[in-house]
């Protein structure tokens, strides 16, 4: 069940998604016509590439690939909530319009309900039952994009993508074809409500943006019909109600920063598909609570280190005006440059291809330390040491609580207090 999908968007997926892809008939729908071809840049696994292409033929493929697969028939429609039974709750399918408005409400039954609707869910809430005594889960709007195709940009690195550490937050600009470069412009929460996005884009970010795509840049504010789109997080709630599950953005969101949705999205289709395999009769909810158990385990490696990255280095890359968070930046940056392995961890697990939080909370420390270092070396003394190290740890603590990994959650501060 499905909405018919008008958006103009193109995609990156890192070499970890491709990789679950390939496992699925995603694999054929990004490397068969649904994809625009064009590689990403090599990965520290030569093995592994990430594709960027054109995510509504992407989506279009998948559903021919799915209509073509025995068994499966396909409907169109707005889904308007979940069935139960009323007696056990159990989901048992949904509700759902075919046509607009006024048309006929009709009801789908299936042994298992799969709720894909994306980040603005509406069966979010009624798929996942909140624990006693609490609400749903907590999202987060972190940011705004405002999405930009520019036509003739060239970028510094042809062929990759470039984040631009612009103030008062980052912009990302990457190809989509040989001759069309995407740029998404980061909002933070800090710009006021009544900020003119025209001069915002043609006064403050395009003076900072390198020769090549500056004019292009101004070229596609000035063409005008450009809009913007929240970037929610939401960390994975533990379980859904019996008869149904949660995948994609309805499931779980980070930071669309390091372009990581559709790589955890697509990791989880493939752990689920095995875990599923398993389970021969999908109306015994007993067997198939037990394979999400195992899935809801299986998941958090990858999808932790892909969630903490995106939203820790999304809040490092936009500082505000305090000093130790722009040195903070700074230091980020200094320590991805110096190459070796501060360059290769990092790159490899926001690729997805080293699902590692402990190596992550490593390196976020790692460059928390070489910050400090930095700050006592330049005269800054411990005092600003200090102030950056609390606001690295204010950072990703709660990141880590959240998400419920590595043994840095077990100490019983969440933040450190103002110095
Ligand atoms: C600006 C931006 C850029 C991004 N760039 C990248 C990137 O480069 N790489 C990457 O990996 N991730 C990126 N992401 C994240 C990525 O878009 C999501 O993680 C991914 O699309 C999630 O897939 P999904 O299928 O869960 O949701 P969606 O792609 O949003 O799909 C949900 C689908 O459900 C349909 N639907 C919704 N409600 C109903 C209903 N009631 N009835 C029937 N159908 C319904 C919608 O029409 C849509 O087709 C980006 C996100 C943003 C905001």
């Amino acid at each position: 069940m499905f909405l018919g999908d008008k958006r103009m968007c193109v995609k990156y997926v890192a070499p970890g998604g491709t990789g679950a892809a390939a496992a699925t008939a995603a694999g054929g729908a990004a490397a068969g016509k649904g994809g625009d071809g064009t590689p990403a840049p090599p990965s520290p696994d030569a093995q592994a590439a990430g594709r960027s292409f054109h995510n509504g033929r992407f989506v279009r493929r998948l559903r021919e690939l799915a209509a073509a697969t025995p068994g499966v028939a396909l409907a169109q429609g707005t889904v308007l909530s979940l069935v139960e039974d009323p007696a056990t709750g159990t989901v048992t399918g949904v509700r759902f319009r075919d046509g607009g408005p006024g048309s006929a409400v009709q009801t789908a039954t299936a042994a298992l309900t799969i709720a894909c609707d994306g980040c603005f869910s509406r069966l979010r809430a009624a798929a996942v039952p909140p624990p006693p005594g609490a609400g749903p889960p907590p999202i987060e709007v972190a940011s705004r994009f405002v999405g930009l195709l520019l036509r003739a940009g060239s970028l510094p690195y042809p062929a990759h993508g470039h984040v631009v550490l612009a103030d008062p937050s980052p912009v990302l600009f990457y190809p989509v074809s040989s001759t069309t470069v995407r740029c998404l412009v980061d909002l933070p929460p800090s710009l006021p409500a009544t900020t003119d996005l025209r001069s915002h884009m043609l006064g403050v970010i395009a003076p900072q943006l390198p020769d090549g795509l500056r004019e292009p840049f101004e070229a596609a504010v000035a063409a005008g019909g450009w809009r913007s789109m929240p970037n929610r997080t939401m960390v994975a709630p533990p379980s859904a109600r019996p008869g149904a599950l949660l995948l994609g953005d309805a499931f779980n969101m980070r930071h669309p920063l390091t372009g990581g949705g559709m790589t955890v999205a697509l990791a989880d289709v493939g752990l689920l598909r095995s875990a599923l395999a398993g389970v021969p009769d999908l109306t015994d909810t007993a067997a198939v609570a037990a394979a999400l158990d195992g899935v809801t385990a299986a998941r958090k490696p990858l999808s932790s280190t892909i969630n903490i990255l995106a939203n820790a280095l999304y809040a490092v890359f936009s500082p505000g005006p305090a000093a130790s968070r722009r040195h903070m930046r700074d230091a980020c940056f200094d320590y991805l440059a110096r190459g070796g392995r501060c360059a290769t961890d990092p790159v490899a697990m926001l690729g997805g291809l080293r699902p590692a939080p402990y190596l992550l909370i490593g390196h976020f420390f790692g460059v928390a330390v070489y910050g400090c270092g930095r700050e006592v070396m330049v005269g800054g003394g411990v005092a600003a040491a200090w102030r950056l190290f609390r606001d690295a740890f204010n950072i990703v603590k709660p990141l880590i609580d959240g998400e419920g990994v590595t043994a840095v959650r077990w100490i019983p501060l969440a933040r450190l207090g103002g110095a």
